[in-house]
């Protein structure tokens, strides 16, 4: 795609614009949806019809940005959201014609807005860019649950891993949503169920991250959608039932350099160059601190507890899942699919600033020159707090008040996410945890109001 880079956005050229403008024309596109997230990833969507798209191709719509989580306050609230030409895609079946394309949002003056999570993900981009590398690879595997409605968790089959019975009452929609994600340019690798009852996963092939992002963002919408057509309640939510598995995404990642993995070494032991080796030691560092970014919901740490396939604890592994990150084994020594898989972030996250926080992390790294620890290939789960202190094997923080504690006192968070973005997560996500802290549960009284 001949797109400009232009301090921190994508310039479209006059032939992009043109090819959508086509497109709308030729196929009776009869509203165009204008997308960007909040500061939590939630997707924000308004319309224009065609008649508006010229010009919002080339000066963007603006909105009053003050509603939106995360954005400016009242004061200095009129943004301009600028619909990217390179993420024109037609929705899947609707009787009316309707499309969208994915926004950056700037200032009136035309600047990228700090606030924007796509913005935030471009600096990243930027920041590889300037240490050589051309492209930051990425491939999340995002697993949900669907059940019957969204008021409660009353699952819609008791199927298992990979189950392929009638048992799996969901193949069917499974299948609809993968027609529906190619349609919008969105290519599938793997779909299967998942190992808890009515637990899937649907895995997009790895693309570069601003458009894996807009992928996931899209891929969010389409799985419920679906769902809900068919009458069922799909979500992302990481620990919506006890005693089972949660939903992660795990994420493989890259580094290349025209055409060449930059985590590839051929000679190495486990097939990794030192710029593999120091990126995952940079994402190892500083794993505390960006959790609340790639973990960011007060339930996002119900499911990185023990004995789930979720990691806790900080270490490293070829073939451990309860390690932080994996190398996976399914084709070594070949080039093209040398990659790490953290598996700490779940599909609740803003994909924007976890993939922002990821890169900022392992490029962290590689600057520096980090040391690799020694790989752990032992079931974590099953050392006991002395054994993972003289190992030096720290734990992810337990709760979002940790996370959000870590974050708050990081130089690198602040780096990945711009001043900006980090004072008013770091303020949303102390009122989330402040709002939950002081809630009474069932286990409480449960447990102590017979007996205490
Ligand atoms: N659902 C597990 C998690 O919470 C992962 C299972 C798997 O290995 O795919 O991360
Ligand atoms: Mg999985």
């Amino acid at each position: 795609m001949a797109m400009v880079e232009q301090k921190g956005r994508a310039k479209s050229t006059p032939s992009e614009r043109e090819r959508v403008l086509r497109e709308v024309n030729e196929q009776s596109v009869k509203f165009i949806h204008l997308w960007f997230t909040d500061i939590e990833g939630h997707l924000k969507s308004f319309s224009i019809t065609p008649a508006e798209l010229e010009g919002a191709l080339d000066d963007g719509m603006g909105f009053d940005g003050s509603s939106i989580t995360g954005f400016n306050a009242i004061e200095e609230s009129d943004m301009v959201a600028i619909p990217d030409p390179a993420t024109f895609q037609l929705m899947p079946n609707g009787d009316v014609k309707v499309a969208r394309m994915i926004c950056d949002v700037v200032t009136p003056d035309g600047e990228p807005y700090d606030g924007d999570p796509r913005n935030v993900l471009r600096r990243a981009l930027d920041r590889m860019r300037s240490m050589g590398f051309d492209t930051f690879n990425v491939g999340p595997e995002l697993e949900y649950f669907l059940f019957k409605d969204d008021q409660g968790t009353e699952p819609l089959d008791e199927g298992g891993y990979f189950a392929m019975t009638t048992m799996d009452a969901a193949s069917d929609l499974r299948h609809d949503t993968v027609k529906a994600l190619e349609s919008m340019g969105i290519p599938i690798e793997y779909v299967h169920h998942e190992v808890g009852p009515s637990q899937h996963e649907i895995d997009m092939r790895y693309a570069s991250a601003l458009d894996m992002a807009d992928h996931t963002v899209t891929y969010r919408l389409v799985v419920k959608e679906i769902a809900k057509k068919a009458g069922f309640h799909a979500t992302f939510m990481p620990k919506p039932l006890f005693g089972e598995n949660g939903s992660g995404m795990h994420t493989h990642q890259s580094l290349f350099s025209e055409g060449k993995n930059a985590f590839f070494d051929a000679d190495d032991e486990w097939h990794l160059s030192a710029v593999g080796k120091a990126f995952i030691a940079g994402q190892l560092h500083h794993a505390r601190e960006i959790s609340a970014v790639f973990a960011q919901w007060v339930n996002s740490y119900k499911r990185l507890v023990p004995g789930y396939e979720a990691p806790v604890y900080v270490a490293w592994s070829r073939r451990n899942r309860s390690a932080l990150i994996r190398i996976p084994l399914y084709k070594p020594g070949n080039e093209q699919a040398t990659r790490a898989e953290i598996r700490c972030p779940d599909p609740a996250c803003n994909p924007y600033l976890t993939f922002a926080a990821l890169l900022h992390a392992g490029l962290e790294g590689i600057e520096k020159g980090y040391e690799l620890p020694a790989p752990m290939e032992q079931n974590l789960y099953k050392l006991s707090p002395e054994e993972r202190k003289e190992r030096g094997i720290v734990a992810l923080p337990e709760t979002l008040g940790e996370a959000i504690d870590e974050l708050a006192g990081s130089e690198l968070a602040k780096k990945a996410l711009g001043d900006h973005v980090f004072s008013s997560y770091v303020k949303l996500k102390r009122k989330e945890w402040d709002d939950y802290r002081v809630q009474l549960t069932p286990w409480e009284m449960e447990n102590y109001l017979g007996v205490l």
